[in-house]
């Protein structure tokens, strides 16, 4: 396995893309946004030259790192040699189902095709291609280059080969793979989104506000984020989106959205990428700064 390619390079594929050529392996960024492509490049030059000033790395292992990386608008060009090919594009199942019809016709057979998905069905994806058994998911956790963790997901086709090339593939990315099973949410969102859901609940139930639950979760837990920044964190919109697809898949009703929840997304408070959420980002300070609709004290929010 030497040639990667990464189709997407938004929030994941950039990251996906430096850990893989920061490893060694020759990577293909593709995207259908040429401006996404140099915003990716730039990002990547950003984090490394992070870690080059901390001492984690060399001057020379960054530029290495970045010579590992050609960027493609043409998923053909882009994806014809690779090994692995890892898809990290928009979370829509439209999108996904057509990438990997695409990648199934211009790849080699030999070719494992694995998806960032947070929750699309694998098997799902697989259906569409004629190499089930070479169809994997490969969860990456947001930053990328810092987060150890992989979910690797196997389909209900994906053979114990490519599993164990993927797992062995990952640990060479100095990561930690756990292999799961594809139901809906894998493992980490059908557990981390309904202790969000509940969170907003408990918020929404007047019990308390945005900060004692965070700060609950975070002194009592010890979790490193309170559930309600981290939903700010990862985007109110996608957190509302895992948690139907968990709703749709089990046809539990212990998974429906909190109402509240709704509203912000509707209303467009969908967290840190549009400024607003549970907390207000708009002021750029490294505090956190409540939004204004949950300034009020617990004793007024009984
Ligand atoms: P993003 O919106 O930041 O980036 C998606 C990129 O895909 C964009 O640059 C877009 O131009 C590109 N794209 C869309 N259609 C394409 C196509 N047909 N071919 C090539 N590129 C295309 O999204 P993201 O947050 O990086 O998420 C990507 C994937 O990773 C999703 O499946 C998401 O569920 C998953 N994921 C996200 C996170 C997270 O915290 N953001 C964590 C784990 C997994």
């Amino acid at each position: 396995m030497k040639n990667i390619t990464v189709i997407g390079s938004g929030t994941m594929g950039n990251g996906i893309a430096h850990a893989f050529a920061q490893s060694g392996y020759i990577v293909n960024l593709v995207d259908i946004n040429e401006a996404a492509l140099q915003k990716a490049i730039a990002t990547i030059t950003k984090n490394l030259d992070r870690q080059v000033q901390k001492g984690t790395i060399t001057e020379d292992a960054k530029n290495v790192t970045l010579k590992n990386i050609t960027t493609h608008t043409d998923i053909v060009t882009g994806a014809k040699n690779a090994d692995l090919v890892v898809e990290a594009a928009s979370e829509n199942l439209d999108i996904k189902l057509k990438i990997f019809k695409q990648l199934d016709e211009v790849c080699s057979p030999a070719t494992i095709l694995a998806s960032n998905t947070s929750s699309i069905s694998i098997t799902q994806i697989a259906a569409v291609t004629k190499r089930a058994d070479k169809v994997i998911g490969m969860h990456f956790m947001n930053p990328v280059p810092i987060m150890k963790l992989v979910e690797i997901i196997r389909g209900y086709n994906t053979s114990d080969e490519v599993c164990d090339l993927i797992m062995a593939t990952s640990k060479k990315l100095n990561k930690i793979p756990v292999e799961v099973n594809d139901f809906p949410g894998f493992v980490a969102n059908k557990i981390l989104m309904p202790m969000i859901n509940e969170a907003i609940i408990t918020l929404n139930e007047g019990v308390a506000g945005v900060e004692e639950i965070d700060t609950v979760m975070k002194l009592g837990m010890a979790h490193p984020m309170g559930p309600l920044q981290l939903a700010d964190f990862i985007g109110l919109d996608v957190c509302l989106n895992i948690l139907r697809v968990l709703q749709d898949g089990f046809g539990n009703p212990k998974y429906a959205p909190c109402p509240l929840l709704v509203n912000m997304v509707t209303a467009g408070h969908l967290g840190v990428k549009s400024g607003k959420g549970f907390y207000d980002y708009t002021g750029g300070t490294k505090e956190l700064v409540l939004a204004d609709r949950f300034k009020k004290k617990v004793t007024e929010i009984a």
